[in-house]
């Protein structure tokens, strides 16, 4: 009987034992992306995102190290991020919201959204909004060389600051939200910290309408919250003077993404 205890204290020890053996450390014993949160990240959106003409995102967040992904959290303020990498259907929406609001919003876009929509390009920077880094072509970036990442980069740079007369810098938000830490580091040589979100509004997926976007801001608020919503979205312009009204109701600052980290 006694035997029988100890044996099996030895298998069950050896059992954890071997879990730790096994579980993915980075080299620097920070957050990884294992391979199941990656196969998460890329799937099952991967299919939306050919229709959407690959402007999506993911509904994972995760913490990294070096990462922005919440504002500060002692003010009642929400961030709001417009991502634009698609069409750019509710780009005008947002500006006159915004300047009915009086508020500067914040944008990520990519360089081909860039060449495709100067205007609104320069429309959005003359109005005072911020434009951030978020890549030329929308690439996964985990699966393109460091080299094509430096590229996707400095093209969108290039073309951006062409048309803004100011750097992208020092923010980027990942496509698809797909990064790791050697993506970080990678960014950072080039001057970019990652940006992600606490809440995506999901205007993005085909099948959400309106309400239920506008139900997931309202139940996903707190303070230094950063929302993800789309330019290249219907929804989103639709929406978003009945949300800056309900927020500012009750009680919150709308603000960009650099007034929100202070
Ligand atoms: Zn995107």
């Amino acid at each position: 009987m006694k035997k029988g205890v100890i044996i099996f204290s030895i298998l069950a020890l050896l059992i954890v034992a071997g879990l730790f053996y096994w579980k993915p450390l980075s080299k620097n014993g920070e957050i990884n992306i294992t391979p199941e949160q990656q196969e998460k990240i890329t799937n099952p959106e991967q299919k939306d995102a050919e229709l959407q003409e690959n402007e999506i995102a993911t509904t994972t967040p995760f913490i990294i190290k070096g990462e922005i992904s919440r504002g500060n959290p002692n003010k009642k303020q929400i961030i709001f991020t417009f991502d634009g990498g698609a069409g750019n259907s509710s780009a005008d929406r947002i500006l006159e919201t915004a300047k009915k609001h009086n508020l500067k919003l914040t944008f990520f876009v990519t360089g081909k959204f860039a060449e495709k929509y100067p205007d609104t390009i320069k429309k959005i920077a003359a109005s005072g909004h911020e434009i951030f880094n978020h890549t030329y072509s929308h690439p996964h970036l985990t699966q393109i060389s460091d080299e094509q990442i430096r590229e996707e980069f400095t093209k969108a740079e290039d073309i951006i600051s062409n048309l803004t007369r100011t750097t992208t810098k020092p923010f980027f938000r990942a496509p698809y939200g797909e990064r790791n830490q050697h993506i970080l580091e990678v960014a950072q040589s080039l001057g970019y910290q990652s940006v992600f979100w606490t809440t995506d509004a999901l205007d993005w997926m085909p099948d959400k309408t309106a309400e239920q976007v506008k139900q997931r801001i309202y139940s996903n608020l707190k303070n230094g919250a950063i929302i993800l919503m789309h330019i290249g979205d219907n929804i989103t312009g639709e929406i978003l003077d009945e949300v800056f009204t309900k927020l500012e109701n009750d009680g919150y600052k709308i603000v960009g993404l650099r007034e929100g980290l202070r």
